[in-house]
């Protein structure tokens, strides 16, 4: 057996196998797959096998219809059959917000080029002869759609990495994976230890003990899943030819034709996780008892919309188990806080996604960075918070609702309270309404009372509509608080600090008390970070980021880290705090220091240590609202002191406290994008028009520098720009598509309602060439067409002048 490999990859079932073909076929062949069994002895082996595009994220649908479209290859290279059939896909809508909800996937699959559209329900029925079309409101169709061989393509995935020089060793199970001194892996098995440089944990069922085996836990949970297999189906053996897959929300059930007759699964709400403590380490090419009580209901509403299945036997029933993440979606990536340490483990459609998890993986590997935002699947977008109880039940919650509407504006209820403030109990007593970003609640809006604090779950504007325009008034026409925990902060210290953040952020470093906006780019140019700055002393920096991303950016600093002089510690956690802005803010905060925060005592972009309300803090005169305003950062344990002293002074001034919505709108009405929406790793500097923050002429070679440079030198394709919406009772969320002369040219990343300049907001990338003041475009909103206007300058305070005063 090998003693080295550049990487080895443990796990051979579809996703291992994938990863292995793309990166051998991408150049590296020095790469090992260990599989404990035969290939396909997870879960791969007894999939249903059907494929399909949909996927709310759309570079995860992007990379589906990669996944799709590479099966004829991988016949063509390797000869192996991958068993594909491509009748096409139905999804059937049987209430008008799953109509709404097509409505979305049509408009999306619009700017991804592909053809999925609404057909009517009569050609549904021609396409699939089983349903009932007095059942459903409409009928989506996707062409590509259809179903593969599990078996086959496992296996043509290995052959065609063989083809490019990779090696597979079956019946070599992994039972130790040690780190080196060198950051690489001792990688143990009976057959003799392998040196990896790079370890990729695609142990599927096992992800979890093969995670242990390098400390740590994955949020990953098997669950138990049944399909059945009919006997023949008059109708399907009159139909012809074969019958499209569908998949019937309502009745909660997908089928596909298996021979003559038919294969339907389910995802039943009382759900049943599989092997909590642990995978047992003999499982393999068995199925679980089956227990059709536990999916009768589902069935019998099947039977109501399809009801030939009712009257056809039941040849075989499947009950397999398979791995399911917190939200559904893979987790894939290099481990925050382990080096050289990659998974691919949560693929719970292995056979839609398999292909485009192992592209990414490999191009991330081999280039330094995937060639679409990977943020959807990304391992870092949870953190320590995500411990395996949690992930039992997030996945747990995701598997029943897997054919559930989740609305926009919904926040799920399972997991919920994991890490709260020290001002949860008050903000709840106050009517808050709860959100949760990266395992931590924060307030999305206030109802009166505490008995309102409910959400409509909508695609359209909810009942927190007026209570957020409140919110919005109080701040920019006296003071508002907003509870700021949820913020990353990042210390970097030490003497190499300075060379250190000169090399990763664009922009030029603040002086001492000073804080400076910057974009950390990627080698490629592409946006990696929108970060705050502050500089505390020569040796100390505190970065302010996206708290979501928290995970992604700290990985980031610890991958590009000297090896001594400098010293990295993620704070989010350790340092709380509220922001206070509104043209009544300076005087609230005067009230509870004994600093001087008048204009030219704290000047706009200052920073500074001091205390407020008699607790240590750390004041940074920058605000996200575009409002005069100050964060105020102190430890957790003074967040109620803070709070409770701000509250009383500001009484008087009518102080209001007020959600992250009412930001939202208010940076909207600044043309401030965000994080994880218009800025992200999909789009360049120049592109989302942060090279006003790009330092080019700066000494030090920060990295993207080149890339940044050559984009200035070329021009740019795409612009982000903000557009008012004309629309009545409909905002815009993210992802509708942006038309011009009636082609589609760009997408929404971002959208709301600005409150205090009352008009629809939204922002999105459009052709640079189009992107001028007063160009006018169409997005498409849940089925209709609105006006948008593009609006170079904030409609609110067009020259800051309120933040900076
Ligand atoms: C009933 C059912 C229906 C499904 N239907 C569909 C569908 O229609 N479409 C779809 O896309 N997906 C479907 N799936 C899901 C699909 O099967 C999975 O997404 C996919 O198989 C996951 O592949 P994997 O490679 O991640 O994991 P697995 O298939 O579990 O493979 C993991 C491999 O790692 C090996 N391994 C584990 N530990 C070690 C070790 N220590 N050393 C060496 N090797 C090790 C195992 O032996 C195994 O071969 C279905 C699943 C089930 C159960």
């Amino acid at each position: 057996m090998e003693t080295h490999a550049r990487v080895v990859v443990i796990g051979g079932g579809v996703v291992g196998c994938s990863i292995l073909y793309h990166l051998a076929k991408l150049s590296w062949s020095d790469v090992v797959l260990l599989e404990r069994s035969e290939l396909t002895s997870g879960s791969s082996w007894h999939a249903a096998g059907v494929i399909h595009t949909i996927n709310s994220d759309p570079n995860i649908a992007r990379m589906q219809g990669y996944t799709i479209n590479l099966y004829k290859e991988l016949e063509d290279l390797t000869g192996q059959s991958c068993g594909i059939h491509r009748p096409g896909g139905l999804y059937l809508a049987s209430t008008p917000e799953r109509l709404d909800y097509l409505r979305q996937e049509r408009a999306k699959a619009r700017y991804m080029g592909l053809d999925t559209d609404f057909i009517s329900l009569e050609h549904a029925r021609d396409l699939n002869p089983l349903i009932e079309p007095s059942k459903y409101l409409g009928a989506l169709f996707e062409p590509v759609d259809g179903h593969v061989d599990p078996s086959g393509v496992t296996h043509a995935y290995a052959k065609g990495a063989r083809h490019y020089g990779a090696k597979v060793i079956r019946e070599c199970p992994v039972i130790e994976t040690n780190p080196r001194e060198d950051g690489g892996w001792d990688v143990v098995t009976p057959q003799g230890t392998i040196h990896a440089e790079i370890l990729v944990n695609a142990a599927g069922l096992w992800a979890r003990e093969v995670g242990r085996l390098a400390g740590i836990d994955l949020p990953i949970q098997p669950m138990e899943h049944h399909y059945l297999i009919t006997e023949a189906i008059p109708e399907i053996e009159a139909h012809g030819r074969e019958i499209a897959v569908t998949v019937d929300y309502e009745g909660n059930a997908y089928t596909r034709q298996e021979h003559k007759g038919l294969l339907l699964g389910t995802y039943e709400t009382n759900c049943v996780p599989w092997a909590v403590d642990g995978t047992p380490l003999d499982f393999g090419h068995e199925l679980l008892q089956d227990d059709l009580s536990r999916v009768s209901e589902r069935l019998e509403t099947a039977f109501e919309r399809m009801p030939a299945i009712g009257r056809a036997g039941i040849k075989k029933v499947v009950n397999g188990p398979f791995t399911f993440g917190p939200d559904g979606n893979p987790l894939i990536g290099p481990v925050p806080g382990l080096k050289n340490y990659w998974t691919a483990v949560g693929v719970m459609a292995g056979f839609c996604q398999g292909g485009g998890v192992g592209l990414c993986m490999a191009e991330w590997m081999i280039y330094g960075e995937p060639h679409i935002d990977v943020w959807g699947m990304d391992i870092a977008r949870f953190g320590e918070f995500a411990t395996r109880d949690w992930g039992r039940v997030k996945s747990a919650e995701n598997y029943s609702r897997r054919f559930i509407l989740t609305y926009p504006n919904e926040t799920l209820p399972a997991g919920r309270r994991q890490k709260t403030t020290a001002l949860y109990d008050r903000l709840a007593a106050k009517g808050a309404v709860m959100g949760v970003s990266h395992g931590l609640e924060h307030a999305l809006w206030f109802a009166p009372t505490p008995q309102e604090a409910q959400e409509t779950p909508t695609f359209r504007r909810s009942n927190a509509f007026r209570y957020v325009a409140d919110e919005v008034r109080a701040a920019r026409e006296g003071v508002g608080m907003i509870e700021i925990a949820n913020y990353a902060k990042h210390e970097v210290k030490g003497p190499g600090a300075e060379a250190f953040l000169d090399r990763l952020l664009a922009n030029r470093l603040p002086k001492v008390g000073r804080l400076a906006l910057t974009p950390m780019l990627t080698p490629k140019g592409k946006l990696y970070g929108d970060l705050t700055v502050a500089r505390l002393d020569s040796e100390t920096f505190y970065l302010f980021g996206s708290g979501a991303a928290q995970n992604m950016h700290r990985r980031w600093f610890e991958g590009h880290m000297p090896k001594t002089g400098v010293s990295y510690y993620n704070r989010s956690d350790a340092l709380h705090g509220l922001a206070i802005s509104g043209p009544r803010s300076r005087e609230l905060l005067q009230r509870v220091t004994r600093e001087d925060v008048t204009s030219s005592g704290l000047r706009f972009r200052d920073v500074r240590r001091m205390t407020v309300a008699g607790v240590p803090a750390m004041v940074a005169r920058v605000s996200f609202s575009g409002e005069l305003g100050y964060e105020l950062y102190v430890a957790p344990h003074y967040q109620v002191a803070l709070y409770e002293a701000l509250s009383e002074a500001g009484a008087d001034l009518g102080l209001r406290i007020y959600g992250s919505r009412a930001l939202m709108s208010m940076r909207l009405e600044k043309n401030w994008g965000v994080w994880t929406l218009d800025f992200r790793p999909d789009f360049t500097a120049g592109e989302s028009g942060l090279d006003t923050f790009v330092a080019f002429d700066k000494a030090a070679e920060f990295i993207g520098r080149d890339a940044a440079i050559a984009e200035r030198e070329h021009g740019l394709e795409k612009r982000l720009v903000t557009m008012v919406v004309d629309t009545l009772d409909v905002d815009c969320v993210a992802d509708e598509p942006i038309f011009h002369d009636g082609a589609c040219v760009g997408y929404v990343t971002s959208g709301g309602y600005g409150h205090t300049v009352q008009k629809s907001l939204a922002m999105g990338y459009v052709p640079s060439a189009l992107a001028q003041d007063g160009a006018r475009f169409r997005i498409e909103l849940l089925g209709e067409f609105y006006e948008a206007t593009v609006t170079t300058q904030p409609l609110y305070d067009p020259d800051g002048g309120r933040m900076r005063n």
